[in-house]
């Protein structure tokens, strides 16, 4: 299905090549739809770890001494072989992480190569200020890579988590050690290939296996500068912790419960097309999904039927079939906690409304699930599910329900449907979200700034931003005239 060269060739890329040691713990590649195994990879091992670490010091000078447009001319063309492949990347996309191939084909590769593009494009525009100081003297600004950048990735996302820490990363000048989820081992190895094929010199970019303890090992490397993490709250806590001992920069992309706020007055058929994509898509594992979705009291019962009905549409089939426009859930462990929160939303009062039930089918499937008449002290409504169940409040006013929607610990993003423009933006400016939504749901372009506030995490992806997490300022002071002292 796939052609052999568009597959991975080994466990790892470490400088420039790609690696095999079977003496790393196995880490079996299942098929989400089925539950098969169809390929085995290897953690890696110390002396693995060592190897990607040391090629990727041993890089950086080279890669930073480059001009920068020089090195985003190799990002661009990397871009463009991820768009040449799509449709085979896509489909091992799919193989990774059961999400549809209609899915995938749009929102994988594509926004990898996006981010490529964008950030190889913004080369030509790295450089510093001039700031004028007393007498003539002056400051200038010189922007300086970190050195050598740790990027470790959550599994819903394998391709796109490693483009868009690769992409600013390298184009400010560092090298980066990547360590992608051991449940969707593939995608960030093909970036690592297509990379080095456009260009990228040995040791730039490499990709190690493993589980924890691999992620652990890097970051407590002294030889590292940055860490960037995409993972839950808890391990984002434990990987902050370590690098802090470090004094190492950080970038947390990490977990939420993000409200989503549908006044009387939106428009119905696009609010509920906001829940939708905000709930179902990818099956429910994304990170800024609106899983909290407060519905103004009288829409409530037309929202409820106007979802049903839409949710009759939703195709659960096989993810290779283009038509399929929902998948399994990731991994079997994560379809067991999905279920438990089912089973514990039922258990505290929630109305099931729509699904909730295993699929009687080989692999990890759930439905689409929507439970109403939810109260914020749920458990379904406090903690992060990361699957597809979509829980209904009710709310009577503005004030009420943006302090109801703030009161998380949470703090990734937020949306809101009304056709009220003043009141969508005042709820915008009032939520305590890093990303925040109006009459929309998840569009996160790269062009602007992604990331979190509160326990969700620290830093932020795509945008120019990002090139601010990724490099350093020297400030040169420049004196012009003869130079005195006290005494
Ligand atoms: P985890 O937090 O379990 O794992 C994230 C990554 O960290 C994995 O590669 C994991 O390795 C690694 N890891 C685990 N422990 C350590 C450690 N002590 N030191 C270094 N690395 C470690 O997240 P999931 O993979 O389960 O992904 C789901 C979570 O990710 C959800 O909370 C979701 O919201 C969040 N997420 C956030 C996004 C954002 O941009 N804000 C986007 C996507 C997901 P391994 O699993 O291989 O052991």
């Amino acid at each position: 299905m796939i052609p052999a060269a568009d597959l991975p060739q080994a466990s790892h890329f470490i400088d420039g090549e790609w690696v095999e040691d079977r003496a790393g713990t196995p880490i079996p590649v299942i098929y989400p739809a089925t539950g098969e195994v169809i390929a085995t990879f290897h953690a890696a091992t110390p002396a693995l770890v060592e190897r990607a670490i040391a090629s990727a010091r041993r890089a950086q000078r080279d890669w930073a001494a480059l001009r920068p447009v020089e090195r985003g001319r190799i990002l661009r063309r990397a871009a463009d072989l991820i768009r040449e492949r799509n449709h085979a990347l896509s489909v091992l996309e799919t193989l990774d992480t059961g999400k549809p191939l209609s899915e995938t084909l749009v929102a994988d590769a594509t926004s990898g190569a996006d981010a490529l593009e964008y950030f190889g494009g913004l080369a030509g525009t790295l450089g510093g200020e001039t700031i004028p100081a007393a007498g003539g003297d002056f400051i200038y600004t010189l922007r300086e890579p970190l050195g050598v950048c740790v990027g470790i990735g959550a599994w819903n996302y394998p391709t796109q988590i490693a483009c868009w820490k690769a992409a600013p990363a390298l184009v400010c000048g560092n090298a980066m050690v990547f360590k992608p989820s051991e449940v969707t081992p593939m995608g960030a190895l093909m970036v690592a290939g297509i990379l080095h094929e456009a260009g990228l010199p040995a040791g730039v970019f490499n990709v190690v296996q493993g589980l924890g303890e691999v992620g652990g090992a890097l970051v407590a490397d002294p030889r590292v500068a940055k860490v960037s993490l995409t993972g839950s709250v808890p391990t984002g806590r434990r990987v902050y912790a370590a690098a802090a001992a470090g004094m190492k920069h950080v970038t947390m992309e990490l977990g939420g419960k993000s409200p989503l706020v549908i006044f009387e007055d939106a428009d119905l058929d696009s609010a509920v097309s906001g829940a939708i994509m905000g709930n179902f898509y990818s099956s429910g594992q994304v990170c800024s999904n609106g899983t909290r979705v407060f519905v103004q009291r009288p829409l409530r019962e037309a929202f409820l039927a106007r979802l049903g009905e839409r949710l009759k549409g939703a195709v659960i089939g096989d993810p290779m079939d283009p038509a399929t426009t929902f998948g399994p859930m990731a991994n079997e462990r994560q379809l067991g906690i999905v279920l438990d929160y089912v089973a514990k939303g039922i258990a505290e009062g929630a109305r099931l409304v729509h699904g909730g039930h295993r699929l009687n089918r080989p692999g990890f499937w759930i439905e689409p699930t929507v439970f109403a008449d939810v109260t914020d002290d749920m458990t379904i409504a406090r903690e992060e599910i990361f699957g597809p169940v979509l829980s209904v409040l009710d709310f009577d006013s503005e004030s009420e329900v943006l302090a109801r929607a703030n009161a998380t610990d949470y703090g990734l993003a937020a949306g809101v449907f009304t056709r009220d423009m003043a009141r969508a933006h005042r709820m915008a400016a009032g939520f305590e979200a890093g990303t925040c939504f109006v009459n929309a749901y998840n569009l996160t372009p790269v062009e602007g700034p992604f990331g979190a506030v509160k326990q969700s995490g620290v830093g932020r992806e795509n945008s120019r931003l990002a090139l601010d997490h990724y490099s350093q300022m020297k400030s040169v002071y420049v004196g012009m005239g003869p130079f005195s002292a006290q005494f």
